[in-house]
């Protein structure tokens, strides 16, 4: 909240709005004068070189007066800008923001239109958490933004309060594949290039939209509940089938716990590159070549980045401090399909997880681990044990019931713990609900787990 006030200080949000979407964990990521509904972005890109030629026209509508506003933007030339087909008085570009000015000030409530035409060569925004964005491969590319990376491709709102949908064109050389979020509306080629369309029908967030370039194969699941498919290199084809061989029965599996597949459709990526870590993106996972061992060693992963198109995707919490309702429940998802696959109980890897967190420092609070532990793995131990504790408290029925309540409730939403917490209590047992919260995501000393798990 101090940062709030200081930023109010400082730029009135009569004209400007604050200059970020207020979020302390990314002070200068987003802006809360306005919201974006729509993203209508055309790439013009060239893998062999990286070059891109874009447009991206933004349909927004201002929650307050502006005089001038802001999107987030990195490391592109622009070329044009116009706000409701005009020329804006004046356009500034920091390293990481365009700040518009427009001919007339935005009413409070007025909807507009921004259109943006840019060029340049796309590379990742540095970041605490490391190089986030658009990034080449060996030979494609691959784009990773949570949690502050989408603008090293497009100009956006970016913050995961701001969810909008998306129509995305991309023309590249026809020898590659492309992959995005959305249902694949048409591909057309002509003279050796090929232009992939899609369109994400539902609101989703900046950090999650995701374009991944390259000379892939694809498997249908057939099993699988939605159309899913996977995209993988030639030469990884029978490791990526014995790896994903249960992928249909995860998703069902996922389905019947947690709700129906929020989504129309899944895709799966496997980069010839090899990853640190597998990636989530709107309707996507992708995994390194590392990942993909043809011996079932990615299970566990496989698991955590399906269930994030629930948590995560589906679900997003509207401020990066409640993160761990997005770990939390992908690292339970873990622990839930190693039970269905006959690998190891829930229960047995809610003990190993807490005999870790036992010899680590206990000076975080997951419910507000600050910026730099966000993706810290305590993060998700522990919230998976805090679900976990929950579900022992009010019976697996009423906690399953509860998650699907919850999906279901706010799909394409934007939540909060005290969200979920509610539908938990729904229960009958509000008091035990916020009392496991406390203890196990709102103090830093790690609970006894039979104890809390079993009383
Ligand atoms: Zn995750």
């Amino acid at each position: 909240m101090e940062y709030l006030t200081a930023v109010m200080a400082q730029s009135p949000r009569s004209t400007y709005g604050s200059p970020s979407a207020g979020d302390p964990y990314l002070p200068s990521s987003g802006n809360s004068g306005y919201l974006v509904e729509h993203y209508d972005i055309d790439l013009d890109y060239r893998v062999t070189t990286n070059r891109l030629v874009a447009t991206a026209v933004i349909s927004a509508r201002s929650s307050q007066t502006l005089e001038r506003f802001s999107l987030d933007f990195a490391g592109l030339v622009v070329d044009k800008i116009t706000v409701g087909g005009e020329r804006p008085k004046k356009v500034a570009q920091t390293a990481r923001k365009l700040v518009i000015t427009p001919a007339q000030a935005l009413e409070q409530g007025e909807e507009f239109e921004v259109v943006v035409r840019y060029r340049g060569a796309p590379h990742p925004v540095h970041s605490e958490w490391g190089d986030i964005g658009w990034e080449e491969l060996a030979d494609g590319v691959l784009v990773a933004s949570q949690p502050s990376g989408a603008s090293s491709w497009f100009p956006c709102n970016d913050h995961p309060s701001n969810k909008a949908t998306l129509t995305l064109a991309v023309s590249c050389e026809s020898s590659y594949a492309v992959v995005s979020n959305g249902t694949l509306v048409s591909q057309t080629t002509r003279s050796g290039r090929t232009q992939w369309l899609f369109a994400v029908t539902e609101p989703m967030a900046t950090y999650l939209a995701t374009v991944q370039i390259g000379r892939y194969r694809t498997l249908d699941v057939v099993a699988a509940p939605v159309p899913t498919r996977i995209h993988f290199p030639p030469q990884l084809a029978r490791n990526v089938a014995t790896d994903f061989e249960r992928l249909g029965e995860m998703i069902a599996l996922f389905s019947r716990l947690f709700g129906p597949y929020p989504f129309e459709t899944y895709a799966v990526i496997v980069t010839p590159d090899e990853l640190e870590i597998p990636l989530e993106a709107h309707r996507i996972a992708v995994f390194g070549r590392n990942h993909v061992d043809g011996a079932h060693g990615s299970d566990r992963l496989i698991a955590h980045e399906l269930a994030h198109q629930w948590f995560g995707n589906s679900l997003t919490a509207g401020v990066w401090r409640d993160i761990w309702l997005h770990e939390g429940f992908a690292c339970y998802a873990e622990w839930l399909w190693a039970e269905a696959s006959g690998r190891a109980t829930v229960e047995s890897n809610a003990r190993e997880a807490w005999d870790g967190l036992a010899g680590l420092p206990k000076n975080i609070e997951i419910g507000d681990p600050g910026p730099r532990a966000m993706f810290d793995d305590r993060v998700y131990k522990r919230g998976a044990l805090a679900l976990h504790a929950l579900r022992n408290h009010v019976g697996d029925e009423a906690f399953f019931a509860a998650i699907r309540g919850y999906t279901l409730a706010h799909r394409f939403g934007t939540v909060t713990p005290q969200i979920f917490a509610g539908f938990v209590a729904a229960s009958g047992r509000g008091e035990v609900v916020d009392d496991i919260l406390r203890r196990w995501v709102y103090s830093q000393p790690l609970p006894v787990l039979a104890g809390a798990a079993r009383d």
